[in-house]
């Protein structure tokens, strides 16, 4: 997998929207260090084949879904493939990552009881708590137990930028929200025989 980051901002001052995000990163390697996640070759890549998969993100207020296409590069070193999959996105799953984090922050401002934040985003109340407990595993991971032990979530989530998610990916080699076993998190509704196994 490859990652572009071209967004440094703070995630909540993004004025574009998430498939917006996705296009002026996709298709190219130009945001990218250019080396294979593999082997590490540099200028070997190519662009290869692409597939198209599911995203998720909130428009008007209410759950949107398209489909979008994802460039895969092939290198010319080693031989593997990559996904170039846009930082507005996470891996493996089709709820893009302000999508995941503004139903987390009506969760911790206590803006709506669980099963309504639930029934807004259309998913299930299992799915809220899954990412809840991945979110809160990776604020610990990136602040270190003292320093997340005294920030509150929605102060870190307020802090969130490109920058944090960029250093996030570099220093773990997976990403924010990422699920560790690189399985999909709750595919939306009605898609769970597209949605699984995806990039
Ligand atoms: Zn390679």
């Amino acid at each position: 997998m490859i990652r572009p980051f071209t967004v440094f901002c703070k995630l909540n001052r993004i004025s574009f929207s998430d498939r917006q995000w996705l296009e002026k990163e996709a298709g190219s390697l130009s945001h990218t260090d250019g080396v294979c996640p593999v082997c590490h070759a540099g200028a070997s890549l190519s662009p290869f084949a692409s597939y198209t998969r599911y995203l998720v993100e909130w428009k008007d207020s209410l759950p949107a879904t398209h489909e979008i296409t994802v460039q895969r590069y092939l290198c010319s070193s080693c031989g593997h493939t990559h996904a170039l999959l846009s930082s507005a996105l996470v891996p493996y799953s089709s709820y893009s990552l302000r999508f995941i984090l503004m139903v987390l922050r009506d969760h911790f401002l206590g803006r709506a009881c669980v099963q309504k934040i639930c029934e807004r985003a259309g998913i299930s109340v299992s799915t809220l708590y899954r990412w809840k407990t991945l979110f809160l595993a990776h604020k610990a991971l990136w602040l270190g137990i003292l320093e997340d032990m005294g920030t509150p979530a929605g102060t870190f989530m307020d802090g969130m930028d490109g920058a944090l998610l960029q250093g996030f990916y570099r220093k773990f080699l997976f990403s924010f929200l990422q699920h560790p076993r690189g399985t999909s998190a709750d595919p939306p509704r009605g898609m769970q025989g597209r949605a699984s196994g995806f990039t």
